[in-house]
């Protein structure tokens, strides 16, 4: 008996697992999903939804990649039957058949992770072609080239992508043929030259992978979808995640988009493109980019021929480029942001493939910024959240400087500004390996770059091609990285044989240096003349808006007056740490200072140290008066004395040759002796010699004695870890007259100038505190110097006392030391460097660079505050010391001090600013406001 005629069986529940939805057609998709859709998913979905012309299709969601890689890389269950429907209904809405060989419908398979990676991961285009299909593509376009061209670029890039053969196979057969064919380009080859190669690429697949290139549609479609499901984990958009420090949080998986093909290299009246709504280089409300006609997409960004300004479009397809102007506003006005638009027309009729936040450069961030808010689309709250403030550094490139002279050897498009020097470098790895280990300056010269060149655009400080234009590869990636580029740079001939390129008579060889110029796309043989930038009208209006939303003030860390004035242009509000010890190394005083340290007792070192405090007290004056009466935060001295003294082994050297030296002029010393031996007459004439002989062997005898004294000093002064040994506070404790001079040069400076009605504001500041004890060894003998600058001058300085937050005692000691400190400010180089136990001078260039290789350590702490253990530190220290005084001033002058993640921490845990270097400050202003902006709209992130 069956368990289905027992009468008495109860059927057990049947439980039917319905697979989740891996796919949405772009009709139906939630454009404001891009972490589920993918960035280029989630735009399409948006265009279609608002009416734009975009072929159909669907979106594959990241979702079904993650569960790809979960599964052991298996499509999930129950995809490959989503996508047998949704082509089905794509079949429809085209009237055309997937496979069927009288009406092909071919799609394209394009990958789009939720943060865009251009060209990091897979396309491939024209899926659905075989020996059948082909033939009714060329019944459908009526064109035969068409059909074979559109087939051979199928069966390289599914060769390329989804069976993993070197793209250079396909690529050198392609030019073999040309060069058969005396071809300038792939223009001039004929249907029957196409269908030749497409027999060749055949060859290739079978020889390389021992099949042939699959012939069913279906099949060819799923292992594309996991060929770009697996270009997610590809080596170079690994690389690209690591360098631009994108999170799962932020992008996981890739999403895969299955849209139906339209052809721009059906016809004349054909073409491809892509655009900006605005110059993403200067930011000029004006539409920007390239066209090709009778080309395919990737033949723009892969830069194979030299693309037409999108304004000669306006001539050739008038109606094209007037709905093109019409889409940019919609777009434009929808997203509420610049977007970067890939395009094809088809026999006349305009399609977009795709749109996106366009990657622009921060000057062009700037401008468009300002004119947004202008024109109204945005606020000022996003004008300031939608720039990169990290990206403000660009600003302060070089630019050529408008009186140079010298002509350019050639001119290309300059596609990325700012002017770069360097050595040439025509390979990615050979850029990398000298920017690595010789530390050199590279200019990475190619033909044209692919996503594979990824780690030579980070090693070079600027990027030469010969091909390709505004928006080829090379463009749109050093645009983004904002490294200065030149493209199709045609005066130049690489010949890839030598390794060598030349430009008219010039030939240049790897390792010669030329400049190259991103703004106005000249190039020169050497380096050439360069000025410092200007902040823009519209840089000023950015960062003086975000004056009016930040509540961090920010600082400078300067040494030197001319520093100070160019900071105070830049924003600065104050000066957070002067580092006293590089006044010292100054050529005037440093030999003055060398003699202190070498002084045998504190008397000889007072005297000594008499002899620097007028040079200190002017560097004071000159400070703060340039300061105007804004703070200026003085550190007392903090590295260990050896720093001022030559290395060992140079004194060593120089005692060494002064030994030599000796031995000679003894032997010279005892001539005059010999030669009275031989002949007495000589007399006379010896005389004179002999006393200039034993006055130099006095002086070098004096002077060897100085070295071996040096020598000596040095030997005691030499400690085994230096940064944990006898500096900050401590050598105030043990040569108190060091920090006695100091604070009287300061106290001195201050007293004068007031007395000249010049406004002060002085902030004495104790470094490397560990101990409340410290402190007030320190209060108190800053209280005696007071008391004899006041008798002396009869000015009462008014200043405030402080302390460095910089060891993990003072922070567990906040408030004791806040009793006797006004305010602290944390030195969070050396704070890090306590936190982790590592050597700030050893770990960067040892053990870190593989720690944040291996994901042990997310950042390199010693530029992005460590926020879950230093932070911690600094949290607790906020609190307890303001707990013991409320008004207690704090800020950090630490390298983190102008990085915007670690500024956003910052204003989190209630600092009252942010010290950095003069370069970083207009960083700090914009990062500081966008942290305010954040708080404001309930977005900061807890930091427990
Ligand atoms: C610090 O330690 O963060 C600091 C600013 O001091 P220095 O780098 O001079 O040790
Ligand atoms: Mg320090």
């Amino acid at each position: 008996m069956t368990a289905q005629n027992n009468p008495n069986h109860v059927a057990e529940p049947k439980t039917i697992k319905i697979p989740p939805v891996y796919l949405y057609p772009f009709a139906e998709g939630d454009g404001k999903n891009k972490k589920l859709l993918g960035g280029k998913g989630a735009g399409l979905c948006e265009m279609t939804q608002i009416g734009l012309p975009v072929p159909p299709g669907f979106v594959i969601t990241t979702q079904a990649c993650l569960e790809y890689f979960d599964g052991g890389f298996k499509l999930p269950e129950g995809l490959t039957d989503q996508v047998r429907q949704a082509m089905s209904q794509l079949e429809k809405s085209m009237n055309l058949g997937f496979g069927d060989p009288e009406k092909p419908l071919l799609v394209s398979i394009r990958s789009g992770a939720a943060i865009s990676m251009p060209g990091m991961m897979d396309t491939v285009l024209n899926l659905g072609l075989n020996d059948e299909t082909v033939r009714g593509l060329i019944k459908r376009s009526g064109d035969e080239r068409f059909g074979w061209d559109s087939y051979s670029r199928f069966i390289s890039l599914f060769g390329e992508i989804v069976l993993r053969i070197s793209s250079d196979l396909f690529h050198n057969a392609m030019e073999a043929l040309k060069k058969e064919r005396n071809a300038a380009n792939d223009m001039s080859l004929s249907s029957f030259d196409f269908q030749g190669l497409v027999e060749t690429f055949k060859r290739i697949i079978k020889d390389n992978v021992g099949k042939p290139i699959p012939n069913d549609p279906y099949e060819q479609l799923f292992m594309a979808i996991e060929a770009v499901f697996a270009s997610w984990n590809g080596k170079r958009a690994v690389d690209y995640r690591r360098e631009f420090k994108i999170t799962p949080e932020m992008a996981n998986g890739t999403a895969v988009n299955v849209q139906a093909m339209v052809f721009g290299n059906v016809s004349e009246h054909s073409a491809t493109g892509v655009v900006f709504t605005r110059n993403p280089s200067t930011g000029e409300n004006v539409l920007f980019g390239d066209y090709l006609e009778r080309a395919q997409g990737e033949d723009i960004v892969a830069g194979i021929r030299t693309p037409k300004p999108i304004l000669e479009m306006k001539q050739v397809m008038p109606e094209v480029y007037r709905e093109l102007s019409k889409v940019r506003k919609t777009l434009e006005t929808h997203f509420r942001e610049i977007q970067d638009i890939e395009f094809t027309v088809e026999n006349g009729k305009l399609f977009i493939l795709q749109t996106r936040s366009a990657k622009i450069n921060i000057a062009a961030g700037m401008k468009t910024s300002v004119d947004l808010v202008n024109e109204r689309l945005i606020t000022k709250e996003q004008a300031l959240t939608r720039l990169d403030a990290a990206q403000l550094t660009q600003l302060m490139y070089s630019q050529i400087d408008p009186e140079n002279k010298t002509p350019p050897v050639t001119v290309g498009l300059g596609v990325s500004p700012g002017a770069a020097s360097g050595e040439v470098v025509f390979d990615a790895d050979e850029a990398e390996r000298q920017s690595k280990t010789h530390g050199k300056k590279i200019i990475l010269l190619r033909e044209q770059t692919k996503p594979e060149d990824i780690h030579g655009f980070f090693a070079a400080q600027g990027i030469l091609t010969t091909v390709g234009g505004k928006t080829s590869h090379a463009a749109v990636v050093a645009r983004g990285m904002g490294k200065p580029c030149v493209t199709g740079a045609v005066g130049i001939k690489i010949n890839a044989l030598d390794e060598s390129a030349t430009i008219g008579d010039h030939k240049i060889i790897q390792g010669d240096v030329i400049t190259i110029d991103g703004t106005s796309g000249k190039v020169w043989l050497g380096e050439v003349q360069m000025v410092e930038p200007e902040f823009s009208k519209d840089m000023n209006t950015i960062l003086k808006w975000a004056d009016e939303f930040r509540r961090l003030g920010v600082r400078t860390n300067v040494d030197t007056p001319s520093d100070a004035a160019k900071a105070l242009r830049f924003g600065a509000e104050g000066i957070g740490l002067c580092r006293t010890e590089r006044m010292f190394n100054a050529t005037d005083r440093i030999g003055i200072f060398q003699e202190m340290i070498l002084a045998d007792s504190p008397e000889d070192r007072a005297t000594t140290l008499r002899k620097l405090q007028p040079l200190q007290k002017e560097d004071f004056k000159a400070m703060l008066r340039v300061m105007q009466g804004f703070p200026v935060t003085i550190r007392l001295l903090d590295p260990p004395l050896h720093e001022f003294l030559p290395s060992e082994e140079e004194i060593q050297r120089q005692i060494d040759t002064l030994q030599k030296s000796k031995v000679a002029l003894d032997n010279v010393c005892r001539l005059p002796k010999i030669l009275r031996t031989l002949d007495p007459q000589l007399e006379p004439f010896l005389t004179g010699d002999q006393q200039v002989l034993n006055s130099l062997a006095r002086l070098q005898k004096s002077e060897l004695d100085k070295k071996l004294e040096t020598l000596q000093k040095i030997r005691v002064l030499k400690e085994v870890n230096p940064m944990l040994g006898h500096r900050g506070v401590r050598l105030g404790i043990t040569y108190p007259e060091i920090y006695e001079t100091q604070v009287e040069a300061i106290l001195e400076a201050a007293a004068e100038l007031i007395k000249e009605n010049v406004a002060v504001k002085v902030e004495i500041m104790v470094p490397n505190v560990c101990t409340a004890e410290e402190l007030k060894r320190v209060e108190e003998l800053i209280k005696r110097v007071e008391k004899q600058v006041t008798e002396k001058t009869g000015v009462i300085v008014p200043y405030k006392f402080g302390s460095m937050i910089e060891v993990v005692r003072a922070c567990m000691r906040a408030g004791k030391l806040a009793e006797m400190a006004e305010f602290f400010s944390f030195g969070t180089n050396d704070l890090t460097q306590a936190t982790f136990s590592f050597s700030r001078e050893d770990a960067e260039n040892k053990f870190l660079p593989l720690y944040n290789q291996l994901k042990i350590l997310q950042d390199n702490p010693f530029e992005i505050l460590d926020v879950k253990g230093v932070g911690r530190l600094m949290s607790i220290t906020v609190e307890w010391g303001r707990k013991s005084r409320s008004n207690l001033e704090i800020g950090i002058c630490g390298e983190q001090g102008g990085e915007p993640s670690s500024i956003e921490f910052c204003h989190a845990i209630g600092l009252d600013y942010v010290s950095c270097s003069p370069y970083r400050i207009s960083i700090a202003r914009l990062a500081a406001a966008q942290a305010a902006i954040k708080e404001k709209k309930g977005e900061l992130k807890p930091f427990k």
